[in-house]
């Protein structure tokens, strides 16, 4: 699966955001690719970033074992297949990646 963004490592880390446990990737719903993030997606692309909605199938992916999660599963705040930890602080920009 292709992550895109600005200085994207293997992991999803991009220039934004590089802690350890920045390593999701979200998918654009006009695009349909997957970012490290929205900063990167509107700096790369002529449109913002647009939410995909949240009780859609698995449109998230884990960048540390490249599986696609649910929002649900996201939401346990780990990976529930390689366990590694999420950046508890994305809630913050919940609505740039949700809908309902
Ligand atoms: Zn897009
Ligand atoms: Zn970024
Ligand atoms: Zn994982």
């Amino acid at each position: 699966m292709k992550i895109y963004g600005i200085k994207v490592d293997s992991q999803s880390r991009c220039i934004h955001y590089h802690t350890k446990n920045d390593i999701v990737a979200l998918m654009c719903q006009q695009c349909h690719k997957f970012y490290a993030c929205y900063k990167c997606h509107d700096e790369l692309n002529n449109h913002k970033f647009k939410p995909v909605k949240i009780n859609q199938a698995k449109n998230i992916l884990c960048g540390n074992c490249q599986t696609l999660l649910t929002y649900t599963q996201y939401k346990l705040n780990y990976c529930p297949y390689c366990q590694h930890r999420f950046n508890p602080k994305c809630i913050i920009h919940q609505s740039i990646y949700f809908k309902n």
